[in-house]
């Protein structure tokens, strides 16, 4: 790898705010941007999640995505009154549940800069997804992992899309032995066709947290493995700490940034928005 194709700055596009149920109530867009500048992030993005309709599962994200964009613009608006050169981007995170439609509408992600999917929180909706499958079956949850993903890479919407958290089991039992048994044919097939489609991977937090095991880094091999078989397949990459409060986001861009460099991730693999 060449010094000047080394990544050394940030993109972070995966950061919550209050306006997510799971942020902490005192985390506003602005918020993060005094630790922007030591975290090397020259671009931030909110991505923060979207429930409407059919996918408010629990009955208390009332609003649109168009509603839930023009929140997030007030939010962003506070930024602009700083003293900042951090570039800020405007996101956000649509569910994508087995068995139903996007959270978000086609004609509505023309509010937002960009879109992450994210079809892999099985376990954080254990009740509707134990509905129809055995989610305490690691095979089982390895195949719905690869049939969303494939199922998120075919939702079309006419901004840039990413992929959140990539093939990862968030709070599942079994998380190590989840990752470590999707194989590598089922791997090639998921980012081949994420790359097809311009779907970029995101760098996730889940490389750093310690649900699966770490080395002598600080990062996952197993998560490693996943992101390695992207990069063989072409896939655009970018970073996301899916921060909810300062804790998570101070800190872990010098591990995204060091995954990267492990990964032969150069500034040519890196989403362009
Ligand atoms: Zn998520
Ligand atoms: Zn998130």
């Amino acid at each position: 790898m060449r010094e000047e194709d080394i990544i050394t700055e940030c993109k972070d596009l995966h950061n919550h705010t209050r306006l997510s149920y799971c942020g902490d109530r005192d985390v506003f867009a602005y918020t993060y941007i005094p630790y922007c500048e030591s975290e090397k992030v020259t671009t931030i993005g909110f991505s923060n999640h979207l429930y409407y309709g059919e996918t408010d599962l629990e009955g208390k994200h009332y609003k649109t995505g168009a509603e839930r964009a023009a929140d997030m613009k007030d939010e962003l608006e506070q930024i602009k009154k700083m003293d900042t050169n951090v570039r800020v981007l405007l996101g956000c995170e649509v569910e994508l549940f087995y068995n139903k439609e996007p959270s978000l509408a086609y004609d509505e992600a023309k509010m937002f800069d960009y879109v992450l999917m994210s079809p892999s929180h099985i376990g954080n909706f254990a009740d509707y997804y134990r509905q129809f499958f055995d989610i305490d079956n690691i095979k089982v949850v390895q195949d719905l992992l690869v049939e969303q993903f494939k199922r998120a890479c075919y939702v079309k919407y006419p901004v840039p899309m990413g992929m959140a958290h990539p093939l990862y089991p968030l709070i599942s039992q079994n998380e190590q032995e989840i990752v470590d048994g999707i194989s590598d044919s089922a791997l090639a097939d998921c980012f081949t066709l994420a790359a097809k489609n311009d779907i970029s991977i995101e760098l996730h937090a889940c490389l750093y947290r310690k649900n699966t095991k770490l080395d002598e880094d600080g990062l996952s091999p197993s998560y490693l493995r996943i992101l390695s078989a992207a990069k063989a397949c072409g896939c655009k990459f970018h970073f996301g700490s899916d921060s909810h409060r300062m804790s998570m986001f101070v800190g872990s861009h010098e591990k995204l940034l060091l995954a990267a460099k492990k990964l032969g991730i150069t500034k040519n693999d890196i989403w362009d928005i």
